[in-house]
């Protein structure tokens, strides 16, 4: 499927990996009911620099920029337009009230709070689900290969992917959380017993 959607822009052709192979590559897997494994090839983004980057040069190019400033309520004029937004200094709890010819709502899983500011009657179009990152030493995993397990045995996805030397990063992306109310931008610590999360192939 990979190979398919990238087309001429695929990196590297996907092959599979027998189970010996497989367990060579990871040898905490578990081995009873293993066929093997297919290998893809995907991109690596580091969003967080890349997130950096724009705001720099945004700079440069003579916006004005603002980090933890929290969008509180939206402003209209008297035929119902959006004129700006109250915001408020998350650190010093300082707010006030900008005016704009467009305000631009990128707050991803958020974004039916501010559609809401608008219109408290509008419908949901965001159905929020919740991770869980977990950093650990980089011989968990092999070099320059990652593991992806679809479907594990609580509905779950799995991804465990190689970061910065000298870590990997061990992903769950939650089903059972997926009509989580989103109450805070802030990272809620899970109370999820990890321990008893098991995926399909014993990780
Ligand atoms: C655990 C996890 C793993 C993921 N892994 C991948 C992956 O491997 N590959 C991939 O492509 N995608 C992945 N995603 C999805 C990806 O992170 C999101 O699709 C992407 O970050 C959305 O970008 P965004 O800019 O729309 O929103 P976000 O990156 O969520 O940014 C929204 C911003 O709006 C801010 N905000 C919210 N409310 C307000 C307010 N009232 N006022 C001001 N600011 C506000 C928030 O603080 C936040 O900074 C993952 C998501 C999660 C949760």
């Amino acid at each position: 499927m990979y190979d398919f959607l990238a087309g001429k822009q695929n990196m590297e052709t996907s092959y599979f990996l027998s189970q010996g192979k497989t367990i060579e590559r990871w040898n905490a897997i578990r081995k009873d009911n293993l066929v093997g494994s297919l290998v893809y090839y995907d991109g690596l983004h580091n969003d967080a620099r890349m997130n950096v980057s724009l705001a720099l040069t945004a700079v440069l190019e003579g916006a004005v920029i603002a980090n933890h400033v929290e969008v509180l309520s939206l402003t209209k004029d008297v035929n119902g337009k959006i004129t700006g937004a109250t915001m408020k200094d998350t650190f010093t709890g300082d707010t006030w009230t900008t005016s704009s010819t467009a305000v631009i709502n990128a707050t991803g899983p958020f974004t039916d709070r501010i559609r809401k500011m608008d219109d408290p009657n509008t419908p949901e179009i965001v159905a929020p689900s919740l991770g869980t990152h977990i950093i650990l030493p980089k011989y968990y995993s092999p070099d320059h290969m990652g593991l992806i397990d679809p479907n594990t045995e609580d509905g779950r996805v799995m991804f465990f992917l190689p970061w910065y030397y000298p870590i990997s990063i061990f992903l769950m992306i939650g089903k059972e959380t997926q009509s989580l109310e989103l109450q805070t931008t802030q990272p809620i610590s899970p109370t999820i017993p990890l321990q008893q999360k098991k995926t399909s192939n014993g990780f």
